[in-house]
């Protein structure tokens, strides 16, 4: 299944590279298959042209040899000879005929010729009235075998492309008795159905194979034409789907990370949540247990807010917990720091690399500020403007401990400066207690 999950993953990243070849490949099945079809086409032409033309000479042979030959035969002064141009009265008997008439409509100029050739030529036809090729001998071989069937073959002859074509006459029952009976007949013992010769038609298909080559080029061009305007259409539609996706893609993964902010941020002061402060607390205690480095942990919680709220209203109390929030992240500006809203009116800063000291520093310029922001808070019993209450806790951290630890004791602290009377700063050490007031 995974590996199936691979191979579709393979592909698809190959989606343009595959639809190509794929094009590719179907426009050269499209363009061989046409050129076999035409080929195809050409042989299917010049065998139906050749049996018409046969059948069309064959017919014409025992027309001549019932109307002609047997009605006028009996007549005294009528001679059916192959010899009929020297005997008074004489008319050629029907193959001598035919034998002629392949000769009128034979052409020499278009290469078109019939013939009819056999095994046993009249005397007057020794020398050319038997096979006088290979073709002819294989198909009078042939067609002796099977006397209703045809043969056929393509050659090169004389830089022309040749049709040859050849069918069998057999022996009819009204020759079987003159052919066994003529004084010059080379055999007499025929009978009814015998193959007594070939009719051969031969011709040149030049002309139909470059009209089929007209018409495959425009076919070809044709298919050239539309698989290069597939081709350039998927190009265009594969890009245009890439360049979406990437589009969308980088939508995407920006929504992702702004979904991640929010999802890390606090909605009113727009600082680093609850949340974030755990998993970031989390990271930095092990990254300086890593590097052995002290990582401070300073908790703010605004002095007497409840009352503020009670005598401002809670909308004014937003606001304040907004200038708190920015006056914090303002003073909290070393890589790593993070200023978190830990909650309510707490706010907590995780400092990595910072030493309780160094903390101590921030949390002075955090008072600092807030004493400079003056927000007015008539109710507090501290001063007449918002005050912060800080705690610190620092360490270097240990296996041995957890980062609760840490928040623990920064919480504790936060609590001995509001017990000892708010607006200051505690820190304390895991180990050892140190406190400041401002
Ligand atoms: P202390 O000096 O001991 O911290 O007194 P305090 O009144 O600040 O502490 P207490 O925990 O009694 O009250 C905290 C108040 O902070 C109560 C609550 O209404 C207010 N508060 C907490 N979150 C918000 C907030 O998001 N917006 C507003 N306007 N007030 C908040
Ligand atoms: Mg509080
Ligand atoms: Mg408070």
């Amino acid at each position: 299944m995974q590996q199936f999950r691979k191979l579709t993953l393979w592909l698809y990243q190959r989606i343009a590279l595959i639809l190509v070849l794929l094009l590719c490949i179907g426009t050269g099945v499209a363009l061989s298959g046409t050129f076999e079809l035409s080929a195809d086409l050409v042989d299917a032409q010049a065998l139906q042209h050749a049996r018409v033309s046969v059948h069309t000479v064959k017919e014409a042979w025992f027309l001549y040899s019932q109307a002609v030959v047997d009605r006028l035969g009996n007549l005294e002064n009528v001679t059916a000879s192959p010899e009929y141009h020297q005997i008074t009265g004489g008319i050629p008997v029907p193959a001598t005929y035919t034998i002629e008439l392949g000769e009128r409509v034979s052409q020499a100029e278009s290469g078109l010729s019939f013939r009819l050739f056999s095994n046993y030529p009249f005397p007057n036809r020794q020398g050319s009235g038997g096979p006088q090729n290979i073709f002819e001998q294989k198909a009078l071989q042939y067609l002796q075998q099977n006397p209703t069937g045809f043969y056929y073959q393509k050659s090169e002859e004389q830089d022309h492309l040749l049709f040859r074509y050849a069918e069998a006459v057999q022996m009819e029952p009204s020759c079987v008795k003159c052919h066994n009976t003529w004084p010059g007949s080379p055999k007499t013992d025929w009978q009814v159905g015998d193959v007594r010769g070939v009719l051969e038609i031969a011709q040149p298909i030049d002309a139909f194979v470059s009209q089929a080559q007209d018409g495959l080029k425009s076919i070809w061009i044709t298919l050239i034409v539309i698989g290069c305007l597939a081709l350039t259409s998927l190009i265009l539609v594969i890009s245009y789907l890439q360049n979406s996706n990437q589009i969308l893609q980088a939508k995407v993964a920006e929504k992702t990370s702004a979904l991640n902010r929010l999802a890390h941020l606090d909605s009113l002061t727009e600082l680093a949540n609850r949340r974030c402060f755990d998993q970031v607390l989390e990271q930095e205690w092990r990254r300086m247990e890593r590097q052995q480095q002290p990582l401070a942990l300073m908790m703010c919680d605004v002095d007497y807010f409840k009352r503020f709220n009670d005598a401002y209203g809670h909308q004014a109390g937003d606001r304040c917990l907004q200038r708190i929030a920015r006056a914090i992240n303002a003073n909290v500006r070393r890589t790593g720091d993070l200023a978190t809203r830990y909650g309510g009116e707490e706010f907590a800063v995780i400092m990595p690399n910072t030493d309780h000291r160094q903390a101590c520093l921030v949390a002075e310029k955090v008072q600092r500020a807030m004493l400079e922001l003056q927000i007015e808070h008539y109710h507090s019993d501290v001063a007449n403007h918002v005050t912060l209450s800080i705690g610190i806790a620092s360490t270097i951290p240990q296996p041995i401990y957890h980062p609760t630890n840490l928040v623990r004791v920064a919480d504790t602290a936060l609590y001995e400066a509001k017990v000892k009377g708010r607006n200051q700063i505690i820190a304390k050490l895991p180990e050892k207690v140190e406190s400041q007031s401002t």
